[in-house]
């Protein structure tokens, strides 16, 4: 069996390493899987629910050990318990809905009523779910959990370069022997996440633009449905009816926020004219209040950069931007300590569309500032991208909010907020452009949309005849 060797992000140093699975590997896992999956989907939603509630007991039993694996994995300290708290809540959630939502339904044919019909609610047999490196736990567990309660087996594929969790997440796993039976994590690289694709019925996908296509071709091939949840340059909006303060705090929380290493993070920033320099002023002062969680990893905000390849996207976007004439009014970029990579908050103003940290995802604590002179104009540039992810708003006259909102070509509007899907997973939206496909993750539909619909067809009426056919010179 190969291994894949793990860099420690605060370190630089390589200190761990995963198997990587092979091929004939997987499809055991799917035979055994699948197996077990008939079995899993028989039981009641309500018995699949108390198998659940067991294996949150055992994440609950486990949730240091797992958050400091979470912890090594991103160097960052508070949001890894965080991470583990949000899975169990997660849980909680689905237990909870799940039972109301996975309900057989009848009726009657508006169009034919003599025909009534039964719904069978039948869970696709294996989903592979396929997560990335950001937000290691829950972006494998968002899909996964309700999938299982569907009825799904699941084969989960944690991302190559955040593997360390994996370890005492299984462990909860193998506590709950029904749970083990259908829920496999799988150890390796992209061409793991591949060969799952060719095992299982249905995927799950959480990463880059670029894969998301090569796994919409891959699952297209094999007739199986692909949720994609993909890269974002969100925007926002500052008005000159917005509460800047308000604007300047909820701006640095999600564009800051987890290094801006989130698809949601906003790296646009659109501010009328007349208020830029007041709400440009603000956000520096309370920028500078805002450190890197080094050395000390329990003070500050930002932890490193996890993926070293990404710190090279930032430091590149940032170059170039300045070379084509941009001005860093805050910050210092990409810096190294101790053989860790961070990025300071770095503001960016003289700023045009046709520099990359416009257009491509950066993934890192960048802030470019645009005024615009009308909203028209903010608008278009808001929606001058080619992802959809989401958006933010500041404006405290909410119709006018709410009017700027329906005029964005995105999933998701924070309106005098910024990045609200992170913490609202109750609420549908799906991804637009780029940034996505499929049903959406959040809401009922993220459990719905494990569930094909088997329809019953009951003719209470006599059958028509061939006659039906018959052409009209016929006697
Ligand atoms: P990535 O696309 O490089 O990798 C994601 C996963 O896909 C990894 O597990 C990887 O091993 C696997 N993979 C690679 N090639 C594959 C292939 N051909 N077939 C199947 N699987 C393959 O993404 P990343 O760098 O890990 O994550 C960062 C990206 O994820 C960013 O673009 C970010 O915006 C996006 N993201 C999106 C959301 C969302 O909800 N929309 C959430 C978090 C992250």
């Amino acid at each position: 069996m190969t291994t894949i060797q793990v860099r420690n992000p605060r370190s630089g140093e390589i200190d761990y390493q995963i198997p990587c699975f092979s091929e004939n590997e997987i499809k055991l896992r799917a035979t055994s899987v699948r197996d077990a999956q008939k079995k899993w989907a028989s039981l009641s939603i309500e018995n699949r629910c108390d198998i659940l509630r067991e294996w949150h007991t055992a994440i609950s039993d486990n949730r240091d050990i797992i958050a400091n694996a979470l912890c090594i994995d991103t160097g960052r300290q508070a949001f890894s318990g965080f991470e583990v708290d949000v899975a169990l809540k997660l849980i909680d959630h689905w237990i909870h809905r799940a039972p109301a939502l996975f309900k057989k339904d009848s009726g009657i044919s508006n169009q034919v009523p003599s025909v009534n019909y039964q719904h069978t609610l039948i869970p696709y047999p294996i989903v592979a779910a396929i997560s990335p490196w950001n937000v290691p736990l829950i972006l494998g567990l968002i899909d996964a959990i309700p999938a299982l309660a569907a009825g799904c087996a699941v084969m989960l594929k944690p991302s190559e370069v955040t593997p360390r969790f994996a370890a005492p997440l299984e462990k909860t796993i193998n506590l709950v022997d029904e749970l083990s039976d259908v829920f496999s994590l799988i150890m390796g690289d992209g061409l793991t996440g591949r060969a799952m694709i060719d095992a299982a019925d249905a995927v799950c996908f959480t990463g880059s633009v670029a894969t998301g296509r090569l796994v919409a071709v891959h699952a297209a091939e094999r007739f199986i449905p692909a949720f994609l949840e993909l890269g974002g340059k969100d925007p926002a909006i500052v008005t000159r009816q917005a509460d800047i303060h308000k604007a300047a705090d909820a701006i640095i929380r999600s564009a800051v926020g987890m290094t801006g290493q989130a698809c949601q993070s906003l790296e646009r920033i659109y501010v009328d004219i007349d208020i830029i320099d007041e709400f440009t002023d603000t956000l520096l002062e309370r920028l500078a209040h805002v450190k890197l969680n080094w050395p000390n990893i329990e003070c500050g905000h930002i932890g490193p950069i996890i993926h070293a390849p990404q710190a090279k996207i930032i430091q590149t976007q940032l170059s170039e931007a300045i070379s084509d004439g941009a001005t860093v009014i805050y910050g210092d970029g990409v810096v190294e300590h101790e053989g860790g990579l961070w990025c300071t908050p770095t503001v960016l103003t003289n700023i045009s569309h046709k520099m990359r940290v416009m257009k491509e995802e950066t993934f890192g604590p960048v802030i470019p500032i645009v005024a615009y002179h009308t909203i028209e104009e903010a608008i278009a540039l808001a929606n001058d991208t080619e992802f959809g992810l989401s958006a933010a708003v500041f404006c405290e006259d909410q119709k006018e909010a709410l009017w700027i909102a329906e005029k964005l070509v995105v999933g998701a509007i924070s309106i005098n907020d910024a990045s609200l899907t992170s913490v609202v997973n109750d609420v549908e939206k799906n991804s637009f452009c780029y940034s996505g496909l499929g049903g959406s993750r959040m809401g009922d539909a993220g459990f719905t949309r494990f569930l094909r619909k088997r329809a019953s067809l009951i003719q209470t009426a006599k059958p028509m005849s061939i006659d039906i056919f018959k052409e009209s010179g016929d006697h």
